[in-house]
């Protein structure tokens, strides 16, 4: 079978396992479902907030900055802020942190917006953009100039650093740090009127160059870059830096719990220096918790941008890639994301990787209950009934899912001519292979029983049809004398199948911890996708709309991709039906 990319061709047979082996994946998740008494020690403190009077309203934000695709990191942040709002019944904007114009675009504002939607989650009428505060955020610099707390400094980006010291050694003050007040809201106002050209001058606040927190180094507030905002166009050539939009843009929302990653810890002291010599119209606090991250990936927008730009993948949507659209484009469900995300929780404050195959254990979970089953054949391979009548079709009755009796029955085409998987036969069977063999019999699902006869082949010595009888008395698929075949096979009827292409993934890299000997790209697969161009499905996947995941039986969960076309079927896998997480957990828990 031609295949784009020469694949990890055991993994796709890998899944291809017996009825017995794919039922077990039923099993029940030991996972409860979140608890509204579930508590973290951030719902400890929001609680306690609430109970003791500080806070009437919970305010949360998501604060993505526009400059990338979410990626599932961000799912945590967004379960989060979300999460807690709606059990407190306050609630969470969605505010863009939009303060450097060179890396954002209207393309990430978009999807963001239908990421964060996607999972779950709704900002109602609060979206903001920290760009809509950028006159409140200028005066406000003007303030603390004029209270002694700001200056503007000449020094150049590296002269700077210079004078910043070491975790070690405190820094040195800028020659330029005692100018007159005057001087400094002069100048201030000059960079604001883009009469300096970028990295000529910078405002700083004037908190302390000895501080053992290098953050309150006198920090920069603003600097001069001659850019086009996605939103403000044009109308400024100077822009606030994170530390000095983001707390001041929680108290003009009335943020009461501004919630973000551990890496803004030592950012805290700042953030409450600037609220407390500032007069914002409100008092936010920051709490921090530990990024996620998933062994077998990366999460970082900037490397994942690169992927993207250099053409390791074909866009940020890319299945492969762990963004959420990808995720979506794969057809993971959201919930599964949510079930994991409430299962692992805050987590602590280390920084180790979730295991993915967690996640997908969540995600088969969700599917298992939900996925409509359907016939697929990846890889065909011909079956003739010699003594069914020719020309003679039936439908046989197809459960849509044993999970769930709701989801009713299907009516699948029977014939003479069938197909089914190439791996489902062997000439020459090791003991432990139970599908088709010369001579033995097996179960067409829903259908009947076929013993092989004869195998036919080509000149190369390629098995290209099998030749069978079947057994008129086993229709539905039980025999009355009671016996019982080892394995029961899917299949299509040759006439009725419809042709497609499926896209298989495998993990984007190697080694569940990328990049630990120095290279991510090095750690790429190379094998990341395999596409089989020449498989076929049950004419009921015709109907199937893009998003909606199903289970191509005894091969695993698939969806129509967005590249499909009436005539041109496309599915990508979404996972195999193998549980490796489920399998570690019970080799961990014993015999
Ligand atoms: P990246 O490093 O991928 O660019 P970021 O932190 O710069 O991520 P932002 O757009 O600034 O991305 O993030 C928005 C929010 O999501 C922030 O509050 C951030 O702390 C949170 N966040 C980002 N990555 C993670 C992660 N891996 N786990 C949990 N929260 C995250
Ligand atoms: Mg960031």
């Amino acid at each position: 079978f031609p295949r784009v990319g020469c694949p990890g061709a055991a993994d796709i047979g890998a899944d291809c396992t017996t009825l017995i082996e794919m039922t077990s994946n039923s099993r029940v998740s030991a996972r409860t479902s979140a608890s509204p008494e579930r508590r973290d020690f951030i719902r400890e403190i929001v609680a306690a907030d609430v109970r003791e009077g500080r806070v009437s309203e919970v305010v949360t934000r998501f604060p993505p900055e526009p400059n990338g695709y979410l990626h599932l990191g961000h799912s945590k942040a967004i379960a989060l802020n979300f999460g807690i709002a709606q059990e407190f019944g306050g609630r969470c904007h969605l505010r863009f942190d939009d303060t450097n114009p060179i890396k954002e675009e209207q393309e990430y504002i978009d999807s963001i917006q239908e990421d964060i939607r996607w999972l779950g989650f709704d900002w109602g009428e609060h979206l903001y953009f920290a760009s809509d505060y950028f006159h409140q955020l200028y005066d406000w610099a003007v303030h603390l100039i004029k209270a002694g707390k700001a200056y503007v400094d000449d020094l150049s980006a590296e002269e700077i650093r210079e004078h910043r010291g070491t975790f070690t050694e405190p820094g040195t003050n800028s020659p330029w740090r005692d100018r007159p007040i005057e001087e400094s809201l002069d100048l201030f106002e000059r960079m604001r009127a883009g009469e300096f050209p970028d990295g000529a001058r910078v405002l700083r606040a004037k908190i302390d160059m000895t501080s053992p927190n290098i953050n309150l180094r006198d920090p920069v507030l603003y600097r001069i870059l001659h850019a086009t905002h996605p939103r403000t166009g044009d109308e400024w050539c100077i822009y606030p830096l994170y530390d000095f939009a983001h707390g001041q843009s929680d108290a003009i929302e009335g943020v009461t719990h501004s919630l973000c990653t551990l890496e803004f810890e030592d950012h805290r002291p700042l953030y409450d220096w600037l609220i407390e010599n500032l007069p914002v119209p409100s008092r936010p606090h920051q709490y921090e918790f530990a990024r996620l991250n998933f062994t077998y990936t990366v999460l970082s927008k900037r490397f994942l941008g690169r992927l993207v730009s250099e053409g390791h993948v074909r866009g940020w949507d890319d299945p492969r890639m762990p963004t959420l659209s990808a995720l979506r484009r794969r057809g993971f469900p959201p919930e599964g994301l949510r079930n994991f995300l409430d299962m692992v929780g805050l987590g602590g404050k280390g920084t180790s990787a979730a295991e993915i195959e967690m996640l997908e254990h969540e995600v088969r979970d969700v599917l298992n209950r939900r996925a409509l089953r359907r016939f697929a054949v990846l890889r065909p391979l011909r079956l003739v009934i010699e003594n069914y009548p020719e020309g003679q079709v039936e439908e046989v009755e197809a459960v849509n899912n044993p999970e769930d009796p709701s989801a009713g029955t299907r009516k699948a085409p029977f014939a003479r001519e069938l197909w089914i998987e190439r791996d489902d036969f062997m000439e020459d069977p090791p003991s432990k292979f139970f599908r088709l063999a010369p001579g033995r019999e097996v179960r067409l699902r829903y259908a009947y029983f076929v013993t092989c006869t004869d195998v036919v082949k080509d000149a190369s010595g390629e098995i290209v049809e099998l030749r069978c009888s079947y057994d008129p008395e086993t229709r539905g698929g039980d025999a009355p004398d009671g016996r019982r075949p080892k394995a029961t096979l899917h299949w299509l009827s040759s006439e009725h199948a419809v042709p497609a292409q499926v896209r298989i993934y495998d993990r984007l890299f190697t080694r569940p911890d990328p990049g630990a000997d120095g290279d991510l790209y090095a750690d790429l697969n190379p094998n990341s996708e395999t596409v089989l161009q020449e498989c076929l499905v049950e004419p009921a996947l015709t109907e199937l709309p893009v998003g909606e995941t199903v289970q191509f039986e005894r091969l695993g969960y698939f969806c129509p991709d967005p590249d499909s076309t009436p005539g041109g079927l496309v599915f990508n896998r979404t996972l195999g039906l193998r549980d490796t997480w489920a399998k570690l957990q019970a080799q961990a828990a014993g015999p």
